[in-house]
């Protein structure tokens, strides 16, 4: 027999279309402020509205994640907003989050809680369906981390370390550059998602079925580590496969296709591994980790 889902629990038959009422109250007022507050574009918030409903729809605990990311990420990319202003024109793409952007930071997430509910509907497996839940709580760790990295770490005065080789030192706002205070940034973002998770699993519903307090500990740390995992690898696919190029008129190093209304050179990488590949790809293996480690130790 199937576990049913926490609506049905909860509001009994009428559970689905109370949940997505709800979800619609919740999810108006907040895509109506990213538009005006120009946090979003148009297709930005039709994405992020989807993935919205459907985490809120699959577990509250999972919109949690994903609404603690995209509020914090909004106001700390508004953060010394001055300060930053001349380091924007290295990345691709500025503040107002567009419709790839947007899939790019929540697609990996959204495929760990689909395999959440295909697992809960059609089988008992707890050790999947957990696995999964920590496979989740990584992937937005990776992308909070990086988020917070990126936001906080530009308006540091330390210029930041390559990754690749940690004596030397690159501009700030260069992908693949590390700071301490990134770093941290980056620690404490998937720290910060995982911990609000635990939280909200020990007081409410609980999607985790764990066998012990410690337990449901050991494997939300571990989660936390992978996102923080995440954000490192982020930073080396930054210096390696993401494409990075130069401007042919200024010779400044960017992220983008044109500069200075020329298209610019490649330097490094390649041209069609973009910030949001990036971005998908180091969150989805930093969930892939987690998610292994869930199945894996359950086995031992
Ligand atoms: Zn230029």
């Amino acid at each position: 027999m199937a576990t049913t889902i926490w609506f049905q629990e909860l509001f009994g038959q009428w559970g689905c279309l109370i949940a997505l009422a709800l979800a619609l109250i919740i999810n108006l007022p907040i895509f109506i402020w990213a538009r005006l507050k120009h946090h979003l574009t148009l297709w930005g918030s039709i994405v992020a509205g989807f993935f919205g409903i459907s985490y809120w729809l699959i577990n509250p605990v999972f919109y949690l994640g994903l609404f603690t990311f995209f509020i914090s990420s909004s106001f700390l990319t508004r953060y010394h907003k001055s300060v930053k202003e001349p380091f924007l024109d290295k990345f691709e793409k500025g503040g107002e989050r567009d419709a790839s952007q947007v899939l790019a930071n929540g697609l990996a997430g959204f495929l760990f809680i689909v395999g959440y509910l295909l697992t809960i509907l059609f089988s008992n497996n707890f050790l999947i369906s957990n696995a999964f839940i920590y496979g989740f709580i990584a992937a937005i760790g990776t992308v909070n981390a990086d988020t917070w990295a990126t936001e906080i770490g530009i308006v540091s005065k330390d210029q930041p370390y390559w990754i690749l080789n940690l004596k030397k030192k690159v501009e700030r706002g260069t992908s693949g550059g590390v700071s301490a205070k990134g770093t941290a940034a980056a620690f404490l973002g998937s720290l910060v998602i995982g911990s609000l998770i635990l939280l909200v699993e020990s007081f409410w519903h609980n999607p985790i079925h764990s066998e012990s307090s410690w337990q449901l500990l050991l494997f939300i740390a571990v989660a936390i580590v992978c996102g923080f995992l995440g954000s490192i690898i982020d930073s080396f696919f930054g210096a390696t496969i993401q494409g990075f190029f130069e401007c042919t008129v200024c010779q400044k190093g960017t992220e983008k296709k044109t500069h200075c209304s020329q298209p610019t050179k490649l330097i490094r990488g390649s041209k069609n591994f973009r910030n949001d590949h990036v971005n998908f790809w180091s969150s989805f293996i930093a969930g892939l980790l987690a998610f292994g480690f869930g199945c894996f130790a359950y086995l031992l």
